[in-house]
């Protein structure tokens, strides 16, 4: 049997451009299917216009924290609609990048919504095309629960294009989104409510950073109200929100914002006309190397449902393009330690075990515990505080994970990922010479354990 491509890719985000372009640089005949924006939700609606938020964001404190180095800011002011079509400005040129990439790569690229209607056959735009394999990579969307008056609330996809900035926001979630636009909204001059539904927000992340960055963030003014979780919204007649709370209290907004996860994408994708499997969760099933329960499909991605970040839908990218395409070259992808940050302000980066993740594990840990005011804040007022974490195997001595809540922690947290995924212990940190002087180098000047 001859198909018009050898494989065809539905969806063109992180993870099916890179699968796509790979495969067509391995020697393969490849397509990619895109209904909305190249470059899929991290490049229009996720992770770049996000960050580019999160500098705009910044400048207060900069303006501030300036004063105590002898500067006398002048008459400041914020332009939401300037920030908007900045960033749209560069959104299109990443856009057009991803074009050019493709076609560079010899991907043919068909834009439309993209249906399987066989196990070998996606039909778009009225025309049909077979494929040995097809590639399931159709990503996320928000999740919203549907309470009364929830058509009045927005989510990350509209938040990058609001007319203009709300003067009252409710975020609703304690996940990622919900703390960097938290953080987002409140540095550009919102007045910010997080509500969360659990005790502490970030599940998942270590305890000692989650309360670190609670009074971090409430010292900052944003107000967090933690087991809350709004039961209706009612439009009122100045066309402002009325939030009621399950315990009763009203809180008045100009803009409702859930964050409250993300479900696999699969509008319309004519799975039912394949023997794909969804799991519990409802993402696609696959097996360890992106097979799902039908032979000739695969997928991977956030549509999968496992570590929702770029750089792993990138990895599961490549991983496919190598098993497909260049089988000699195929590794599969670890999914320990990754490292991951979370763009609030100040920042979290993480990598590796939490210090419940290790005890619960059976881990004997060893935690070591820097807190400080970073040396930039010593000539201003800013009482911020960064923290710093190491989760350390007592029998061992490997350091099993690193944490910290403090500017820049993603970018020091991306050097850290390498030694920890490259087994270092405790003593490879102490017998690491210090940058001098950085907030970094306290990772490796830990020397009296908090607790064991
Ligand atoms: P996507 O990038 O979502 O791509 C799926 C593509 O498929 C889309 O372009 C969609 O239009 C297309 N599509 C869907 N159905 C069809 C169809 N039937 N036919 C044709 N095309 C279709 N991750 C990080 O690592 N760091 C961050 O800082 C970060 N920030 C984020 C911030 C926000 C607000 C959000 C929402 C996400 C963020 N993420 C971040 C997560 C990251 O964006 C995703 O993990 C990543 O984009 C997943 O890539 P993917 O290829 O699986 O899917
Ligand atoms: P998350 O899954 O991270 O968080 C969802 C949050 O919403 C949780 O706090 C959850 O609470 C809460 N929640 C879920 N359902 C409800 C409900 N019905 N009512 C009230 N609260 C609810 O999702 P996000 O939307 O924040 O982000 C999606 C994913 O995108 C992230 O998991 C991450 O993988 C990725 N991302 C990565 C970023 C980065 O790398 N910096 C930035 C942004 C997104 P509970 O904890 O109690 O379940």
């Amino acid at each position: 049997m001859t198909y018009d491509f050898d494989l065809y890719v539905i969806g063109a985000g992180s993870g099916g451009v890179r699968a796509a372009r790979f495969s067509a640089g391995f020697g393969a005949k490849v397509a990619v299917a895109e209904s909305r924006y190249l470059g899929g939700t991290c490049v229009n609606v996720g992770c770049v216009p996000k960050k580019l938020l999160v500098y705009g964001a910044h400048f207060c404190d900069e303006f501030e924290h300036s004063k105590g180095f002898g500067w006398t800011p002048g008459d400041t002011k914020f332009e939401w609609a300037t920030l908007i079509a900045n960033k749209d400005r560069e959104i299109n040129r990443l856009n057009g990048i991803y074009r050019d990439l493709l076609a560079n790569s010899g991907v043919t690229l068909h834009e439309g919504h993209a249906k399987i209607v066989d196990p070998h056959t996606v039909e778009i735009n009225g025309e049909r095309h077979t494929a040995r394999n097809i590639l399931i990579t159709t990503g996320g969307w928000p999740q919203t629960p549907e309470i009364p008056g929830h058509e009045h609330a927005i989510s990350s996809n509209q938040a990058f294009f609001l007319k203009e900035l709300p003067k009252r926001v409710l975020v609703v979630g304690g996940g990622y989104i919900a703390v960097e636009f938290a953080g987002i909204f409140h540095g550009l001059g919102a007045e910010t409510t997080l509500l969360y539904r659990g005790d502490l927000f970030l599940r998942g992340f270590d305890g000692t950073v989650r309360k670190h960055l609670q009074e971090e963030l409430s010292k900052r003014g944003i107000n967090l109200q933690f087991n809350a979780n709004i039961e209706r919204i009612d439009k009122q007649a100045d066309g402002s929100l009325k939030a009621t709370l399950k315990d009763g209290l009203q809180l008045e907004a100009d803009c409702v914002f859930y964050a409250t996860g993300r479900r696999p994408m699969l509008d319309n994708l004519g799975l039912e006309n394949t023997g794909v499997k969804l799991d519990k969760k409802g993402f696609v099933e696959v097996d360890e190397l992106y097979q799902t329960a039908e032979p000739s499909i695969l997928a991977l991605g956030d549509v999968i449902g496992r570590v929702q970040l770029t750089p792993v839908a990138l990895a599961e990218g490549m991983a496919v393009a190598r098993r497909l395409f260049k089988p000699e070259q195929y590794r599969p992808v670890d999914y320990k330690m990754i490292p991951t940050a979370v763009f609030s302000q100040p920042d979290i980066g993480t990598v590796g075990l939490t210090e419940e993740e290790a005890r619960e594990a059976g881990y004997e840990v060893v935690i070591f515990e820097s807190r400080f005011r970073p040396m930039k804040l010593s000539l201003t007022e800013c009482q911020e505080r960064t923290l710093m974490k190491l989760v350390v195997d007592a029998k061992t001595d490997k350091v099993l994970g690193c944490h910290m809540v403090g500017p820049e922690a993603g970018e020091i947290v991306q050097g850290l990922a390498i030694a920890l995924k490259s087994g270092a212990t405790k003593r490879d940190f102490d017998d690491t010479i210090a940058v001098h002087p950085t907030s970094a180098e306290e990772f490796v000047t830990m020397r009296t354990p908090v607790a064991g």
